[in-house]
């Protein structure tokens, strides 16, 4: 079933080491069949060195799981809200990526310092709060999931132009039209969460980028009027 988004999903997956996101077994990516209603996630706890395609475990949007030997992903109902509130993205990732969750651990949004954040998030990459006593103790997964839901839909973000967030405390979720593209968000994330970091060891009054400056990067790249890139002749 699905082994053509098993084959995405785990290369994804195999993406995290690769790229220097993940230590140990610290991320998950999923990838969904809109048509079908079901999402591909990495098993929980399984190392990467062990990980197959046919590893992978797929669910329902209900949580159910449809088909897998090993438990999906301890991170899967915050997959799923995602999935549930944002019909565009069409994969998701976890990280415990390093300078992105120091961000986290700080509380702090990452500020668009420059182009390379503005061409690919539209605006600061935004912190959310840390869970309260109740929402950890039960449905904690799905807990994380309804406040980015509830926090994006809050401060009117785009999730489509915002690919990512910060959980206080916790890590980075990131998305996209697939689940390398979520992947290539998460790496994103990490590379301006270190250069925001650095920009303000070096100017500890730096200021963002001026608007004028994100807008041109982001539009350039994104929307009916972008032109970055090769056009097809
Ligand atoms: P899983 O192996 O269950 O996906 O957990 C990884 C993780 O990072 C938990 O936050």
């Amino acid at each position: 079933m699905l082994e053509e988004l098993k084959k995405q999903v785990y290369e994804a997956n195999m993406l995290l080491p690769a790229y220097k996101l993940i230590t140990f077994t610290w991320g998950n990516v999923s990838g969904i069949d809109r048509e079908k209603n079901l999402f591909v996630i990495k098993p929980s706890g399984v190392e990467y060195d062990e990980l197959k395609p046919e590893d992978m475990v797929v669910v329902d949007l209900e949580g159910n799981v449809v088909e897998g030997d090993y438990n999906p992903s301890s991170d899967t109902a915050t997959h799923l809200e995602i999935y549930k509130a944002f019909p565009k993205v069409m994969g998701v990732v976890h990280t415990h990526s390093s300078y992105a969750t120091s961000w986290a651990q700080a509380g702090r949004a990452i500020p668009c310092y420059g182009t390379t954040h503005a061409d690919y998030f539209y605006g600061e990459i935004p912190c959310l709060r840390c869970l309260n006593a109740d929402e950890i103790k039960d449905a904690y997964e799905e807990n994380t999931g309804h406040l980015i839901v509830n926090e994006f839909n809050r401060m009117n973000i785009d999730p489509i132009a915002t690919p990512a967030v910060l959980c206080k405390n916790h890590g980075v979720f990131a998305w996209g039209k697939d689940a390398i593209e979520a992947v290539h968000s998460a790496v994103v994330v990490e590379e301006v969460a270190k250069m925001a970091y650095r920009t303000e060891l070096i100017n500890k009054d730096v200021k963002p980028a001026p608007q004028e400056l994100q807008d041109k990067h982001y539009f350039r790249k994104h929307g009916a009027n972008a032109y970055y890139g090769q056009t097809k002749k």
